[in-house]
């Protein structure tokens, strides 16, 4: 590929609207395109990425005995009906009419077309077992599309649907399928880790989620690093055992800043930047006169322990400030802020946040809250637990870092995740729901015992960068790069011994299956180097006559410091 046939278009600044490192990153490196919240166009970079995660995931899906197929993406209502999910499933099921008047929806997964196909092709036992899979578009209503790629409304989702005929033969497709996901996480040179998912109604253990491990994670994963016990929090909750401790384990410190207080400013103090994820709350409370306005010069710092849903909740990052703290019990913090009005407001926050505990904490109603904006405060912020349906919830868990595993063989560490996975045994639930029966060996029909399987196709290249990047930009794993290497020449419109080299090299590698694009836009050195940096391609080759002329080319590694000189005549062996 050559860079003057391609389309490339970097940009210096990211959208304002872009919180974290990969949506600032793939819109800079001109990889997406937003056309809508939560709604982007792949551009021919990023399309690039993605196809080759799709390559993996298909190579490996066949592998393991799936059978690719295309489902439609809109897909007619009765359908959903039958399962009950086209009313059950509440507003992230986007519901659309056609001009008859007839409700569809856009898929947001496939179970009821695939159990539908599913009940008309696999009438015998002999058909069993059979996995069904297609690499597709999907659309989910999202709250709150945000983080580019990460939570799109329209993504792309690899999703896997497993018939067997019994229970034991679904558990065994479930862990051939748990078996390809950890050979494809492995194949994209990713830190992930499987961990123990809540499988719902259905109970047993058989759902997983597999997360790369990034500190802006969505999720929150419990671990033991001496064992090899992970599980997401929801399910690590709930399996622990409701212990005696305090339900608000919080830290306090009490730090003095003169005048108002502002939240933002309990950031600056601390010399942190706003971010959006963090095991903490931060709560700044200001002494309050008797008339109820701000008269203190102090500013109250509530670190809660354990971890929590932070879709709503923006945060300060404390890194390293737990030394010092006190940890004080919830009855210690009912006291000390009952015992005179305080104001309680998380940093950031503009709505009314409330705090449920999940027992034996007294609940505190109506507290001022704020303080996010100079003279701006909240009311109505309560404490406690069986409190009315909150605005938003900052939830207490019942599991906190040092806890011993569920295994005794350690200590419970907790980090964040992304999930880009997820493997579900689903049992009978729909095959019942739509009456999908196969005939087993005595000729009596049987439901099918079903699973299903996904994978976030357009959320791995996100996912990726946030582990993978450095302040010059993106460095991609090898296996997803958009190109593997780039040839950058210099001079080439002055020198053709230079042109010459530059387009040999990239044939030669080209014809040997390297993925390499030429960068023959005649770009300054500076400007050429700082675009591949931020696009991330792994392995760079520079061509200059000064190089040339001692027999040698420089090759750098996204993640080296500095170039190596190569010889010119062994460049090709060396890159492969
Ligand atoms: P999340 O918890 O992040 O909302 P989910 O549990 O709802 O995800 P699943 O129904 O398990 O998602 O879908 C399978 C996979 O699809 C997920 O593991 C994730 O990688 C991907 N995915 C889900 N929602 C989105 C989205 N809005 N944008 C991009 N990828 C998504
Ligand atoms: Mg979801
Ligand atoms: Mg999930
Ligand atoms: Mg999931």
């Amino acid at each position: 590929m050559k860079a003057s046939q391609f389309l490339i278009s970097t940009l210096k600044e990211a959208p304002a609207d872009a919180e974290v490192v990969s949506h600032r990153l793939m819109t800079r490196a001109g990889m997406i395109k937003k056309l809508g919240a939560g709604i982007y166009t792949y551009m021919p970079m990023g399309l690039r990425v993605i196809r080759k995660v799709e390559a993996i995931v298909r190579e490996e899906m066949n592998r393991a005995g799936a059978i690719e197929c295309t489902m439609p993406v809109v897909q007619p209502a009765e359908l959903w009906q039958e399962t009950g999910r086209f009313e059950k499933m509440g507003p992230e099921l986007l519901r659309i009419k056609d001009r008859h008047e007839r409700d569809f929806i856009v898929q947001p997964t496939s179970e009821e077309v695939v159990t539908d196909i599913a009940r008309q092709e696999f009438r015998s036992y002999k058909q069993l077992p059979r996995n069904l899979y297609q690499i597709q578009t999907k659309f989910r209503d999202e709250r709150r599309p945000r983080f580019g790629l990460m939570r799109g409304r329209e993504f792309i989702m690899k999703d896997a649907y497993s018939f067997d005929r019994d229970a034991a033969s679904a558990k065994a497709s479930y862990e051939r399928m748990a078996q390809a996901y950890r050979r494809i996480f492995d194949r994209f040179g990713l830190r992930y880790r499987a961990v123990a998912a809540d499988s719902g109604a259905i109970g047993g253990d058989l759902s997983e989620e597999f997360q790369v491990i990034a500190a802006t994670g969505e999720d929150a994963i419990v671990y033991c690093p001496d064992s090899d016990y992970a599980a997401n929090l929801e399910k690590a909750e709930a399996l622990a055992p409701r212990s005696d401790r305090p339900a608000a384990c919080a830290a306090l410190v009490r730090t003095p800043t003169p005048g108002k207080s502002t939240c933002p400013d309990v950031a600056q103090l601390l010399g942190v930047p706003l971010a959006t994820t963090v095991k903490s709350i931060v709560l700044a409370t200001d002494r309050l006169d008797g008339a109820g306005q701000v008269a203190g010069t102090q500013i109250w710092l509530l670190l809660l322990r354990g971890d929590h849903d932070m879709n709503e909740v923006k945060v300060a990052k404390l890194p390293g400030l737990d030394a010092g703290f006190r940890f004080a019990t919830a009855p210690e913090i009912v006291e000390h802020f009952g015992a005179k009005p305080g104001y309680l407001g998380p940093v950031g926050l503009k709505r009314p946040v409330q705090v449920v505990a999940d027992r034996d904490v007294a609940v505190m109603a109506d507290w001022i809250c704020g303080a996010n904006e100079e003279d701006f405060h909240l009311t109505g912020v309560n404490w406690g637990r069986d409190l009315p349906e909150p605005a938003v919830v900052a939830d207490i868990r019942n599991v906190i870092e040092g806890d011993p595993s569920p295994d005794g063989k350690g200590p419970l560490a907790i980090e964040r995740g992304i999930e880009v996975g997820h493997v579900f045994y689903l049992g009978t639930k729909y095959s019942r729901a739509m009456n999908a029966t196969f005939l087993d060996e005595a000729g009596k029909p049987q439901f099918m015992e079903m699973g299903c399987y996904g994978i976030g196709i357009t959320r791995l290249p996100a996912a990726a960068i946030e582990q993978n990047h450095d302040e010059r930009g993106i460095i991609w794993p090898d296996a997803i790069a958009p190109f593997t290497v780039v040839i950058c020449p210099i001079g080439m419109d002055r020198s053709a011994a230079v042109r010459e080299a530059a387009e040999t090299l990239h044939d030669r590698l080209a014809a040997s299956g390297v993925d390499v694009l030429l960068d023959d836009r005649g770009e300054r050195p500076g400007a050429m180097f700082a675009d591949w940096e931020l696009i991330g391609v792994p392995h760079r080759v520079v061509i200059s006559d000064r190089g040339l002329g001692e027999g040698q080319l420089e090759y750098q590694h996204r993640r080296d410091s500095a170039a190596t000189k190569v010889a010119a005549s062994g460049i090709v062996d060396f890159l492969q």
